[in-house]
């Protein structure tokens, strides 16, 4: 039988995109096949349009997977300075935000660009508008797609997760994984902001808009950055990252004065009449203190509060406890969490061990990183280890 390519990808992502590259570079005949009218509409919108292409000290500490050391194989082969190598080699200006993390100065084009350019130079076929829908296999593998049924030697599913279905995220990745025999973890939306209960919402809604800088904790995992009260509940770089620990209706806990020890304003506050409010506001913004202190401290007036009820303030301050009712779900969520499960796959190589020749790459997998550019450095490492190896 002829073979229309060495290598089909399925999925024009970041990690499809790389992998082909890769593939490509070393003389195999690749054809991408996108769903979409175009490739890359993530990397596109990513970070604010400007893209957060990596973390300059992504390490195996940044993801989360059911086997926290299936990345690290990937992770070391290509790693951040490979892709920053690659973003200077195009002449893409950049800058680090903040936490390592690394941006494009004016536009998250350039990154598109750049891979485009590479496609091209690797000879990588790309074809949009091609909606796989089913994958068979008997000496090749038979990829169904739009009224075709092409052939090919090597299989790539790179379809991503399940995060903004109307940028054209599907379940294929999945639905191809369980089809050929291989586990699935459970999978969640994640880097999401919560949702307050109708209770909650009448009381904290009002504070959207409201920003401040906390330590976020669920079980054993923190994060210290802002908190952003939104009209629907909480958001913000803190929220996100925990909510990738968060399991539904379990509580967080949040510290709103990090490192500040204020019994002794307290006391002080008491004695001179200030009061709670205004004593807080020196550290937090007003119109939080007021709501706050309503919904968490008992109503008598500061002169009457003993030394336990200042320490009870003090706690409730370094420990403020919170229970979302949920997340606003895969429409807002940047990643899933969970998916194909890396057990069944080479670390080094992102091949199958039950179906060889047939690789999972990118978000489909069982590895979700942090927020900061951690999961287009999954998405390259992983892409590129593939496209070494297809
Ligand atoms: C709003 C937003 C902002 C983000 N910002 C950042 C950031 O700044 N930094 C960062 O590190 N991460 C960011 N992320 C996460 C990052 O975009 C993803 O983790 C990354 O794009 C995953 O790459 P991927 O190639 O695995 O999947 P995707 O980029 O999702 O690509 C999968 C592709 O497969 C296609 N596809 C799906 N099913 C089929 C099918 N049946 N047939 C053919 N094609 C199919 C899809 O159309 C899609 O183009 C952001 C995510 C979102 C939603």
């Amino acid at each position: 039988m002829v073979l229309d390519k060495d290598v089909i990808v399925i999925g024009g992502g970041a990690a499809g995109l790389m992998c082909a590259i890769e593939a490509g570079k070393r003389g195999r005949s690749v054809l991408v096949l996108e769903r979409s009218e175009k490739i890359g509409k993530k990397i596109l919108i990513s970070g604010g349009g400007r893209c957060n292409f990596t973390n300059r000290d992504a390490s195996p500490r940044n993801f989360v997977s059911r086997n926290p050391h299936f990345c690290k194989s990937a992770l070391a082969r290509f790693t951040p300075q490979d892709f920053i190598s690659l973003v200077e080699k195009y002449g893409v200006a950049y800058h680090e935000k903040k936490l390592g993390q690394l941006f494009c100065d004016l536009s998250s084009d350039e990154i598109m660009h750049l891979l485009e350019e590479e496609c091209k130079a690797a000879k990588v076929e790309v074809r949009v508008n091609c909606n796989v829908s089913k994958i068979e296999r008997n000496d090749h593998f038979q990829t169904h797609v739009n009224d075709e049924i092409l052939s090919s030697r090597s299989l790539v599913i790179a379809t991503g997760g399940r995060s903004i279905p109307k940028m054209g995220a599907t379940s294929f990745g999945y639905e191809t994984a369980k089809h050929f025999g291989l586990g699935i973890v459970t999978t969640r939306p994640a880097l999401v902001p919560f949702t307050w209960d109708s209770h909650d919402l009448k009381i904290y809604g009002e504070l959207a808009g409201v920003s401040l800088d906390a330590i976020v904790r669920c079980g054993n995992k923190e994060f210290r950055e802002n908190i952003l009260f939104t009209h629907k509940g909480l958001s913000g770089p803190a929220i996100l990252q925990i909510s990738s620990y968060w399991q539904n209706r379990h509580p967080i806990f949040i510290d709103l004065l990090p490192e500040k020890d204020v019994m002794d304003e307290l006391a002080q506050a008491r004695k001179s009449g200030i009061g709670l409010v205004g004593a807080l506001s020196k550290h937090l913004p007003r119109r939080f203190v007021q709501i706050w202190c309503e919904q968490n401290v008992p109503a008598k007036p500061m002169s009457h509060c003993t030394g336990k009820d200042l320490k009870a303030i003090s706690d409730c301050l370094h420990r403020w406890q919170v229970t979302p009712n949920g997340t606003e779900g895969y429409d807002k969520a940047e990643v899933t969490i969970g998916g194909v499960d890396t057990k069944d796959f080479s670390s080094q190589t992102m091949e199958c061990k039950k179906v060889p020749a047939l690789y999972f790459v990118g978000e489909v997998m069982d590895v979700t990183g942090h927020l900061g550019g951690y999961n287009f450095q999954w998405a390259w490492s992983s892409g590129f280890a593939a496209g070494q190896a297809v």
